[in-house]
């Protein structure tokens, strides 16, 4: 049995978005990016985080008594966390008995994880399905990864590992060594942009992209497309252009941004960072997928 422990935000059991098939995605917590336009702002600390729901809270202020720190001021509108106060010690989840309060984000060994994934087994055979990771980033936790894949494969399930690339080489050896694919996010070409959209630049990741190639294990390219951010058609042409010369087999899926995660970051007491800009026109859509197409790689458009 493997004592290896990976930090768990969320395992989401028929996902049909993160690979091939009837999946179970297993969330890892932490992200060494920033997107401007995340849609898990829970998946960035790589700590466990209380998250409040405002629609479940009764203001009863039972959460402020049982806070140790004196980190929950009771308001007109529920409670406020003070994030820097907060020692993460869950206290206040446990006396909350509405359930407003939770902690995303607990330590599971690769068994833990197991148990859940091997219950949808009869989907994956039938559905050509399987196990993914993604984030938070996978490669900031590869041996966790590395441990459960090989848990998977051992047991004739498939595996993919969904990364923005931001990691060393190392972890990315370590994940490549054990994924039968792999969902590989390209933000933006321009190292200054993305540094600027991403919290970082985009070297590593592009390093990791060739690697990745260089290792044979098939790959997706996915391009999260957000209006005024990464969707200029240089971008575009250049992201056509790079995949079209590193790996002419690979697919291409766009991904239009959403509002998905707006709720999240209230829960999490943080203020929205894009909600103003819309989701892109079916337009703007098929546009983005001609450029790509026009370096000859396949391209789809997703959810
Ligand atoms: S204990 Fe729960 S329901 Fe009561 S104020 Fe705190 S968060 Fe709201
Ligand atoms: S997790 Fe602990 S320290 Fe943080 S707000 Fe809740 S009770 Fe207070």
């Amino acid at each position: 049995m493997s004592a290896v422990e990976g930090m768990v935000f969320n395992i989401q059991r028929y996902s049909i978005d993160d690979g091939p098939g009837v999946r179970t995605t297993v969330f890892l917590k932490g992200c060494p990016l920033s997107c401007i336009w995340c849609s898990n702002p829970e998946s960035l600390d790589p700590l466990p985080e209380v998250t409040w729901r405002y629609t479940s809270c009764r203001r009863c202020g039972t959460c402020v008594a049982a806070c140790p720190e004196g980190a929950i001021t009771l308001t007109d509108d529920g409670i406020l966390i003070d994030r820097n106060g907060c020692s993460r010690c869950g206290s206040c989840v446990a006396a909350c008995l509405p359930g407003a309060l939770a902690l995303s984000g607990r330590k599971m060994t690769v068994e833990e994880v197991w148990s859940v994934v091997k219950r949808d087994r009869d989907y994956y055979e039938v559905s050509g399905g399987g196990v993914t990771c993604s984030g938070g980033e996978v490669l900031g936790q590869p041996e966790f990864v590395a441990a459960l894949f090989r848990r998977c494969r051992a047991e004739g399930i498939h595996t993919c590992a969904d990364t923005s690339g931001w990691g060393s080489p190392e972890a990315m050896e370590t994940v490549l060594r054990e994924s039968d694919l792999v969902y590989f996010d390209l933000k933006h070409l321009d190292p200054a942009e993305h540094r600027k959209l991403c919290g970082r630049s985009n070297g590593p990741i592009l390093r990791n992209l060739e690697l990745t190639v260089a290792r044979g294990v098939p790959l997706v390219v996915r391009l999260p497309l957000v209006p005024g951010c990464n969707d200029t058609d240089e971008n575009l042409a250049a992201t056509g252009a790079l995949v079209a010369r590193l790996a002419a087999g690979a697919e291409v899926h766009l991904l239009p941004y959403h509002h998905y995660g707006e709720s999240k970051y209230r829960m999490l007491g943080k203020e929205y960072p894009l909600p103003e800009v819309e989701s892109p026109a079916p337009e703007a859509l098929e546009r983005a997928k001609t450029i790509i197409e026009s370096y000859g790689l396949k391209c789809d458009i997703k959810k």
